[in-house]
């Protein structure tokens, strides 16, 4: 079973700090305009990072302690996709933040700002930029775990789901581990149609009662398979997010988030 291990976090104050960071604050704030967050599929390969004043997104990410790709190597983009943030405004949070409303100076970080993209390349790390919340930016990596976090995630305590990744959390799992989740909607698709072609009404509620749930319904059905709309992965795919903590399920606002979540590249 994949996992998610938190690389390195960076707080906005932190980012401050950080030679570049103010260029990904600028970016965060654009974020808050639009209540967005953003996850990159990250994997490392042979290469340099460009010069962060003037390279991509990446290459500004390359130069902050703890998101280093390591020497000789550089990060290329496997995937993009963006949504509502799924992180509960604090009070402090909600007033308009002091930099500018638009990111990297005025610069449209659409197709090839964001740095080298292969998506052919297996994704080993994610990369999430959020609007608000302690961490800022979050690295994680992707890692084989075996069975354990299955039988941990089955035993099944009172109010303690995981709004995210919807597993039953005991309050030692709610405390210490990471989460791998998938941020967008499934939609029930033909299995030769694509993702972006299933509409509204085909959307399929993404409350599973267990990971053996979406297995059954595409054995039944046998030409429409569940694909969720963030990655366009299968129902029963590992996560293509990841938060430093799961998210206890709180009453309000669980659902919403999920509909605009999107694959953009
Ligand atoms: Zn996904
Ligand atoms: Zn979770």
């Amino acid at each position: 079973m994949a996992q998610a291990r938190i690389f390195a976090t960076l707080s906005t104050r932190a980012l401050k700090e950080q030679i570049y960071g103010h260029r990904i604050v600028e970016y965060q704030n654009y974020l808050w305009y639009q209540g967005h967050a953003v996850c990159l599929g990250l994997a490392r390969v042979p290469g340099r990072p460009r010069d962060p004043a003037t390279g991509s997104f990446l290459d500004i990410i390359s130069s902050l302690a703890g998101f280093e790709p390591g020497s000789g190597h550089t990060w290329v983009v496997t995937e993009r996709h963006e949504g509502s943030s799924w992180r509960p405004k604090q009070a402090v949070e909600k007033k308009a933040p002091p930099g500018p409303a638009s990111p990297m100076g005025g610069q449209d970080l659409g197709d090839g700002a964001w740095g080298y993209y292969r998506p052919e390349r297996q994704t080993d790390f994610l990369l999430m930029v959020h609007p608000w919340g302690s961490n800022a930016l979050v690295l994680a990596q992707i890692v084989n775990a075996g069975k354990t976090g299955d039988q941990k995630g089955q035993r099944i305590e009172r109010g303690s789901q995981c709004a995210l990744c919807f597993r039953s959390l005991t309050a030692h799992a709610a405390d210490d581990e990471p989460c791998l989740f998938h941020p967008g909607a499934k939609d029930l698709i033909d299995s030769d149609s694509s993702a972006s072609e299933a509409s509204d009404d085909e959307m399929v509620d993404s409350y599973p009662d267990s990971s053996a749930g979406s297995s059954e319904i595409d054995d039944d059905a046998h030409d429409e398979v569940l694909v969720y709309r963030c990655c366009g992965r299968r129902g029963d795919a590992a996560g293509c997010t990841a938060e430093t903590r799961h998210m206890p399920i709180q009453s309000g606002r669980v659902r919403e988030w999920r509909r605009s979540w999107i694959r953009c590249t």
